[in-house]
């Protein structure tokens, strides 16, 4: 990582003839007003314009995971515009851009940048020109809130006591993006990681996360269970592998039912099964697939264990045969979603100080999953979520609806957010040495 080794050399110049980097200089009564001074500085009319138009333009241009090569065009020119050095190509369209004083501490903020799959069904004059593409998770929200903070951190750079990394990921939907980031180096050098979702159950103007395990661990699997074709009214010369698929089906859900603690959240579904065409055939063969999340490690691997035992066992107590594929369709394991205890509270603190203590919520943990999942198994990381409910403003569905809106009102508050929560962390943290000894897996 060539940009690394440059950061890794300025410091190294820097021992000889600079002061060591100064410690936090500011009170803690000015450190507590920075939030606040930078949502003020976000909800500038001209900034919130500029916001908003990013967000409608990658929202009308909606580009799967891999393929966002407009969208991250689009960020590259706008990080120009702002003069701001940047990395790229990345895991294929992901751009990193780097803010401050190329010297440690090195925090990042990180936004996905990919659609979704699926037709938007929302009327209205930025609506996706991309048939069967939509931006029905954020993702266009969470680039322009990132790159928002980037102007923000921009101007404010001189104030800056380290390196902001601007992370913008392809591929979090499914195919792992961050996974590809992690394995090219993006997180060599970085002391911790910052992530925001937007959330439509959260009013405007409120965040929620916690600390520790937040979002599942997430798997799939699809089996093909084999038998004998054949007529439907001699089953005596058939091997029926739709009996032996429900079979397989009705014992899987007694592994979270009979086999896992009550007090350990899991899930296994079978949401898919195909198999058979015709009311008078036995088929030769049906295909089962489905997903299965946990809150540790140590039950994901008991879960997907047991999973393949049971498929393969039960199937053979009906004469058929069992294959079980856990990557199907290239997918890949996600894993917990941990938020490191220190910058819970560190998180607490600043959005305490933007938004009042009572609009920062303690949130359960969800059984979904999110590929920021990959930093946090390496670096400390934290995700939370970011409201934009109003109900004066009508509803806002939940993500991944082909209804899903954006409430543009979330913009300068995600982008405020990013830019507090990075520099109050170069501020407050300038190692991460006396702070990060513990192990994150512990938390799980
Ligand atoms: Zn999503
Ligand atoms: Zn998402």
């Amino acid at each position: 990582m060539g940009i690394w080794k440059v950061f890794t050399s300025i410091l190294i110049l820097n021992l000889f003839w600079s002061k060591p980097i100064s410690s936090n200089s500011l009170s803690s009564a000015e450190l507590s007003e920075i939030p606040t001074n930078f949502l003020n500085y976000a909800k500038k009319p001209e900034l919130v314009k500029w916001m908003v138009d990013v967000r409608r333009r990658i929202h009308e241009n909606p580009e799967l995971g891999f393929e966002e090569f407009e969208t991250s065009k689009l960020i590259r020119n706008e990080l120009d515009k702002m003069g701001i050095a940047y990395k790229h190509p990345i895991a294929v369209t992901g751009v990193v851009g780097m803010i401050g004083t190329g010297k440690p501490p090195f925090v990042a903020i990180r936004a996905d940048m990919d659609a979704l799959a699926m037709q938007e069904s929302v009327e209205w004059e930025h609506k996706s020109k991309a048939p069967g593409k939509m931006h029905a998770c954020g993702h266009d929200a969470h680039v322009a809130m990132l790159l928002g903070a980037a102007k923000i951190l921009q101007d404010h750079r001189h104030e800056l006591k380290g390196t902001v990394i601007l992370v913008f990921q392809p591929a979090e939907e499914g195919a792992g993006g961050a996974k590809k980031m992690v394995e090219d180096g993006v997180l060599d050098n970085i002391d911790a990681i910052f992530g925001l979702h937007v959330s439509a159950d959260l009013p405007i103007g409120s965040v929620a996360s916690r600390a520790g395990a937040l979002l599942a661990g997430c798997g799939f699997f699809e089996a093909v269970i084999s038998g004998k074709g054949g007529h439907a009214a001699i089953p005596q010369h058939t091997i029926d592998p739709i009996v032996a698929a429900s079979s397989v089906i009705v014992s899987l859900q007694h592994l979270v039912s009979r086999e896992a603690d009550p007090l350990d959240s899991q899930v296994v579904t079978v949401g898919k099964f195909q198999g058979g065409g015709a009311f008078n055939v036995i088929p030769d063969s049906v295909t089962i697939g489905g997903t299965f999340r946990a809150f540790s490690t140590e039950s994901f691997k008991q879960l997907k264990k047991r999973i393949e035992e049971v498929i393969k066992a039960q199937a053979a107590v009906q004469r058929c045969h069992a294959t079980v594929d856990f990557h199907p369709e290239n997918k890949i394991f996600f894993p917990v979603t941990a938020n490191n205890k220190v910058l819970h509270k560190h998180f607490e603190n600043v959005a305490g100080d933007m938004l009042g203590t009572a609009n920062v919520k303690n949130m359960q943990p969800l059984m979904g999953s999110e590929d920021f999942s990959f930093y946090s198994e390496v670096i400390p990381a934290y995700f939370s979520f970011i409201g934009m409910k109003n109900e004066t403003l009508g509803e806002f569905p939940s993500v991944h609806s082909p209804y899903f809106t954006i409430n543009e009102d979330v913009l300068p508050y995600g982008a405020a957010l990013h830019a507090s929560l990075a520099s109050r962390y170069l501020l407050e943290f300038e190692s991460k040495s006396h702070i990060f000894d513990e192990k994150i897996r512990d938390e799980l």
